[in-house]
């Protein structure tokens, strides 16, 4: 990997961190996350073990972080529970919530850690990038924006194919164990599941990498961070007054994936509405009220 810094190979392979962001330093262009970026793959001077370390940390720590306020409002029904969307149904039990973490864990080392460990070759193999500086603002935003709508996409279909039967009893019937799901669960689903549906989020960066050559590993952990708190959002149980979904109408939010738990049939999609909507398979007795309108 090529820095553009003023270092010697000499001073990274004894260097400590403090050292090595200080070294970061020389470059005054950089900012905080830069030089830290450098200084992570200086340390561990070896790009497959570094990349992966950042993955996997991001990824254990910003999932159960964005599940802890699930937890606490489950936690204090005082507070909460008139925003409980299935608001009739017991919180899930510390016992519950307990053995979906101990899955989810399961499922993050044995499934998702190896796929982790593959990342770096493939993303090499199709040209992303992972040098410093990092991509302005503007163009992450616009290549977060399109990989959520090419995930949406992909989701919805082979999602409606997972409710297929065979698919169903084969892949698809562990995520459907909760019929009221709590942020936990939105990880909860067999090995097959996790790789096929995953291939929705990490398959749009690598092809736009491919063909620009302009995708960063940095616009690649935003856009699976942003994803993952979709998801535990979506899984949450709660709909707020400040849910995304009331500022921006074709997000589906918790209101939305909550019904495909509850009705079982419809809202497939994971992120927006437009797919359901226009395939007629929005869930529950409001797809009836649209179906009945057309
Ligand atoms: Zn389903
Ligand atoms: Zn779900």
């Amino acid at each position: 990997m090529d820095f553009h810094l003023n270092s010697t190979v000499a001073a990274q392979a004894t260097a400590s961190y403090p050292e090595l962001f200080a070294l970061a330093g020389q470059n005054p262009n950089l900012s905080w996350l830069e030089k830290a970026w450098w200084t992570h793959y200086a340390y561990w001077d070896n790009d497959i073990i570094a990349t992966g370390i950042i993955t996997f940390l991001a990824h254990e720590i910003l999932y159960f972080a964005r599940c802890i306020p699930w937890i606490i409002a489950d936690a204090l029904p005082g507070l909460f529970h008139r925003y409980k969307i299935q608001d009739k149904k017991a919180p899930p039990s510390a016992k519950e919530q307990w053995s979906c973490v101990k899955y989810i864990l399961a499922i993050h080392f044995i499934v998702e850690l190896p796929m982790i460990v593959l990342f770096h070759p493939m993303m090499e193999f199709f040209g992303l990038k992972y040098a410093i500086p990092f991509p302005d603002l503007k163009t992450i935003a616009i290549q977060i924006a399109i990989f959520f709508f090419v995930e949406d996409t992909y989701h919805y279909w082979l999602h409606r194919a997972f409710h297929w039967g065979p698919l169903y009893r084969s892949i698809h019937r562990v995520h459907h164990q909760y019929a009221a799901p709590f942020g936990l669960t939105a990880e909860y689903a067999s090995p097959w599941e996790t790789m096929l549906l995953g291939l929705g989020t990490i398959g749009p960066p690598l092809v736009l990498g491919s063909f620009t050559g302009e995708v960063h590993l940095m616009t690649v952990l935003a856009w699976v961070a942003l994803r993952q708190f979709q998801a535990i959002d979506a899984h949450s149980g709660y709909d707020f007054p400040w849910s995304l979904r009331r500022i921006f109408p074709l997000w589906g939010g918790s209101d939305w994936h909550d019904d495909h738990h509850r009705y079982f049939r419809g809202n497939y999609s994971s992120s927006f509405k437009h797919w359901d909507v226009l395939m007629g398979t929005v869930a529950g007795p409001r797809g009836k009220k649209m179906r009945k309108e057309e």
